[in-house]
């Protein structure tokens, strides 16, 4: 039977740690004794390096649950998704399979089943994705949808209302560990990889206690992390501005010039008006061409994974890779 690991990346979350490992327990102890998943499936905490008593209380449920709760202390505060990928690299060699959800219990712990039995039914990845966001504020809820605009926009493919509420196999998460990159973006990154996925729909609620340890300014950094870190089409936008430039600076030569023969202009203006255009068209094009090399070598540099493959079919049969 397959082994589950839950994996939590917590930062100050004193107030809620007890309650989602309750929660979390509740819904391991069922799939288990469902058979769905094995007896010695558990939870994983992730502190992320949190000033408060987070690491005691994980410390606490270990004690008390010493099969169920394991923990991972990080040495200091690295963020939510490098807390993440701590904890799934983590339970890669110790699981058949892992979901991540945050600790403040927003995300509805009961779909975990469906995940699971999409899991069975053969697939690698499965996203949750909230239906609605009643619960958010009218500002969170349009900044959000604006950000998810724009990364499609910029050609990033992600999963639209999902955030790193997922369950991911085994192979999946060996195949994510083989992304050596340090400007982190799950969401983005996942769906690169391919394999069978799907989707199962929950209705997000509050945060159970707490407050968000997600402020405006890191989901602005998030947000722009997310589209550098997959995308280098701004640098094709300032090309393509340039090529609009010296398309305009034809248009103001002729106006220019026209002027000029006219005789209604002062002495100079028509070469200043002249040189500014194209110069600057020009100049965009230079900066747009030179981005595009540094644009490749970023992308070189990460040195993604050119391909996943899934399985092999030789005389000697079909196999998983
Ligand atoms: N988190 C983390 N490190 C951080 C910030 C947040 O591990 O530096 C965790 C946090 O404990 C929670 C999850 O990331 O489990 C999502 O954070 P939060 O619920 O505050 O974000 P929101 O839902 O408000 O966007
Ligand atoms: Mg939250």
């Amino acid at each position: 039977m397959d082994r589950l690991a839950v994996v939590v990346p917590c930062y100050n979350e004193e107030e809620v740690l007890k309650m989602a490992s309750r929660a979390l327990r509740g819904v391991i102890d069922d799939l288990a004794g469902k058979e769905k998943i094995s007896q010695d499936s558990y939870i994983l905490f992730v502190n992320d390096g949190s000033s408060d008593r987070t690491w005691e209380l994980i410390e606490e449920e270990h004690a008390a649950y010493p099969h169920r709760v394991f923990g991972v202390k990080l040495a200091a505060n690295v963020g939510h998704q490098f807390a993440l990928t701590a904890g799934l690299i983590t339970a890669r060699d110790m699981s058949d399979v892992t979901v991540s959800i945050d600790a403040d219990l927003q995300d509805d712990v009961n779909v975990i089943e469906e995940m699971i039995d999409k899991f069975h039914e053969g697939c690698d990845i499965v996203y949750g994705v909230r239906k609605e966001r009643k619960t958010d504020t009218f500002f969170k809820r349009t900044t959000a949808q604006a950000f998810y605009r724009l990364m499609n926009l910029m050609g990033v493919k992600t999963v639209y209302n999902h955030a790193d509420f997922r369950l991911m196999s085994k192979r999946a998460v060996q195949e994510f560990s083989r992304y050596k990159e340090t400007n982190l973006f799950l969401r983005g990154m996942i769906p690169l990889m391919g394999y069978k996925t799907d989707c199962v729909y929950y209705e997000r609620k509050e945060r159970a206690a707490g407050e968000s340890k997600y402020p405006l300014k890191k989901m602005l950094a998030l947000a722009f992390n997310g589209i550098s870190s997959f995308s280098v089409k701004p640098i094709s936008l300032i090309l393509g501005l340039g090529i609009v430039i010296i398309f305009f600076s034809a248009i103001a030569a002729v106006y220019a010039l026209i002027s000029y023969f006219t005789g209604r202009v002062v002495p100079g203006w028509t070469s200043l008006i002249l040189s500014i255009w194209l110069l600057g068209g020009i100049q965009l094009i230079a900066i747009g061409l030179v981005g595009q090399y540094i644009g490749k070598i970023y992308m070189e540099v990460k040195e993604r994974p050119r391909y996943n493959i899934e399985r092999i079919l030789t005389d000697e049969g079909e196999r998983e890779a």
